[in-house]
């Protein structure tokens, strides 16, 4: 019955189904730990022998069902919550590649992960070669190297919001032999499924869509299940590890081998856990992300249309327009919406974009973007302030770009106050 159910419908009932007199609700397991009176059978929970919770850095009930519920819903096989988006993408790669090995990823990306992939992940010995995303197939394959491990992008690109071409990445990545990595935070699996255009691994930062309400920081990695680590490239994946008594993932795990290997090794390690409370409001956003997402679509297309026809506005990049550089490609990956937020370029540059922001009265002026509210932001100023105006520019941020995050409020009302700041901003 349950492979047949619609995504909405997963939303709502995936990953917890309780027992009679079981509460209704996924509870939230308030708990580092877990009880037990057999000494063995804690001695076989540590060598992972049998399945089970017993610390909650490693897992916890609450965060197994908002996992469950977030695997169903992209079509994996398995998942595991984290503490922050930075940090799911941060395990996503460093399960698959170490010091002396190579990535390759679309430049044009959300600024932390940049940041991440620009100068931390080298002072680990992890380098990372960014090539722009609409280059030929050829020249996307010139960047490999032999100890290249993983290709990584966004299916839309925060805040350049172009769509990747996942045909040409899926097939780059089945030439070169690596995991396809898809960051997949601004469609949510509602709008698009990464796993049925070829991807291998998907990431989310929850604290935007997914949580929706801009209540907790946290992430999420999603295995398809798809990958062959038996290809050669990954012994460790298929060798012993001595950290586990010689533990091999892939023999002993199948299709779970990736997340399994990511909990117990980098979790145990590291240990950006979720808190079980984030874990609750992150699967209690799942329930309604259907109905959200629909609205967050439908509100920001009639935005940037009615954002194109003002006499303030020089340029308005949503990918549902028509006049977008990848309405094709949006049309064809996110044929339900093309998510909620847009940029626009404004008559006046930087300085009339700072007087705009401060003269929205129901928009907010908020580093964030995908909650229910509406809010806005000047990405060079603020998100991207870290990266030189090069890197800015290749990420997809220019000067006089302001990103809006159309929430859910009534459209009305959002286009009435932005008419009356923009024309504040031409003053
Ligand atoms: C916000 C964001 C992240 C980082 O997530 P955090 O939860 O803030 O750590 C990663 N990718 C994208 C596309 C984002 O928008």
């Amino acid at each position: 019955m349950k492979k047949h159910w619609r995504i909405e419908t997963q939303a709502i009932q995936e990953g917890f189904t309780p027992k009679d007199g079981d509460p209704r609700i996924l509870p939230i397991y308030q708990s580092t730990t877990y009880k037990f009176s057999s000494a063995e059978h804690v001695a076989k929970l540590f060598d992972l022998e049998v399945g089970g919770h017993f610390y909650t850095r490693l897992s916890n009930p609450t965060a197994e069902g908002f996992e469950v519920k977030i695997a169903a819903m992209e079509g994996g096989v398995a998942a595991m919550a984290t503490s922050s988006g930075q940090a799911a993408s941060t395990i996503a790669v460093m399960n698959i590649c170490r010091a002396g090995q190579h990535v390759v990823a679309a430049s044009t990306l959300y600024g932390g992960t940049y940041s991440l992939f620009a100068n931390t992940f080298p002072k680990m010995g992890i380098e990372v070669t960014f090539v722009d995303p609409e280059a030929d197939e050829a020249t996307i394959c010139a960047a490999f190297r032999p100890e290249t491990r993983c290709l990584f992008g966004e299916t839309i690109g925060n805040p350049g919001l172009n769509i990747l071409d996942f045909e040409k990445f899926s097939r780059i990545a089945k030439k070169m032999q690596v995991p396809l990595i898809i960051d997949n935070t601004f469609p949510t699996p509602y709008l698009c499924r990464p796993f049925e255009h070829g991807a291998d691994i998907v990431v989310h930062s929850a604290t935007k869509y997914i949580d929706g309400h801009a209540t907790s920081v946290g992430g999420v990695i999603v295995d398809s299940g798809n990958f062959d680590w038996g290809c050669g490239k990954y012994p460790e994946m298929t060798e012993p590890d001595e950290s586990y008594h010689g533990l091999k993932y892939l023999e002993t795990f199948g299709k779970l081998a990736y997340i399994v290997k990511a909990r117990v090794q980098l979790m145990r390690d590291i240990g950006p856990c979720p808190a079980p409370m984030n874990a609750f409001l992150f699967n209690l956003g799942l329930e309604t992300l259907p109905l959200r997402m629909q609205r967050h679509s439908e509100n920001a297309l009639a935005m940037a249309k009615y954002l194109e026809k003002h006499e303030a506005v020089s340029w308005v990049n949503y990918p549902g327009l028509e006049s977008h550089k990848s309405y094709e490609r949006a049309k064809k990956y996110l044929p339900k919406g093309a998510s909620g937020v847009l940029t626009f370029g404004i008559k006046g540059g930087a300085a009339a974009g700072k007087k705009f922001m401060e003269s929205c009265q129901l928009v907010a002026l908020v580093v964030h973007v995908g909650d229910a509210r509406s809010c806005v932001l000047h990405p060079a100023s603020t998100t991207h302030r870290q990266l030189s105006e090069e890197q800015q520019i290749a990420s997809g941020v220019s000067p006089d770009l302001i990103r809006l995050s159309v929430g859910i409020e009534h459209i009305d009302d959002l286009i009435e106050d932005v008419n009356q700041a923009l024309l504040a901003s031409q003053k």
